[in-house]
């Protein structure tokens, strides 16, 4: 497995909507791999493929660590994923492995539904409320061209850039 650079904001990359995949072949099921290697080595807890600079309809999600005392890993890959049903609203600090220290309150909905394929190319339809709910609508964000940032105001937003700029 390979350890895959995240590339952060502002990479105009990070605007683009993401392109379908087209059929869930070898070497997407070893690049599926590779970004939850590279989700767990940053300590995310999700990812979507344009993080790794692939703008492609797939994405990797393990809240495992944060809503189980036992840490246990609960891996999901979703490709080409869709939001079914939204509902409930629930507010909740969010950070992005491509914000570094930004961290945004914004509301989600609670309970979704959600289908894609998964990684061996079986569909598959997740209900998810809570962490799990919040972390699919932020890595849906990303393969829109949405990112954390886009929720701050533009006096936010520029100071932010200034921050990062300066380091
Ligand atoms: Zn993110």
């Amino acid at each position: 497995m390979t350890y895959l650079p995240i590339i952060s904001y502002p990479n105009p990359l990070l605007k683009q909507r993401s392109r379908e995949v087209q059929s869930i072949t070898p070497p997407i099921k070893r690049f599926v791999e590779d970004m939850f290697e590279t989700m767990y080595a940053a300590n995310g807890v999700g990812l979507a493929a344009v993080q790794v600079a692939r703008p492609e309809r797939l994405l990797v999600v393990d809240v495992g660590k944060m809503i189980d005392e036992t840490h246990e890993a609960h891996p999901i890959c979703l490709v080409n994923p869709e939001i079914i049903k939204a509902e409930g609203s629930i507010l909740f600090e969010e950070g992005c492995l491509s914000c570094p220290d930004l961290r945004i309150e914004i509301e989600r909905a609670e309970h979704i539904v959600i289908r894609g394929l998964d990684a061996l190319g079986e569909p598959k339809e997740i209900e998810a409320t809570g962490l799990l709910a919040i972390a699919f609508q932020h890595e849906m964000d990303h393969l829109n061209g949405k990112i954390l940032v886009d929720h701050l105001s533009r006096l936010k937003r520029d100071s932010y850039k200034r921050e990062l700029s300066r380091k």
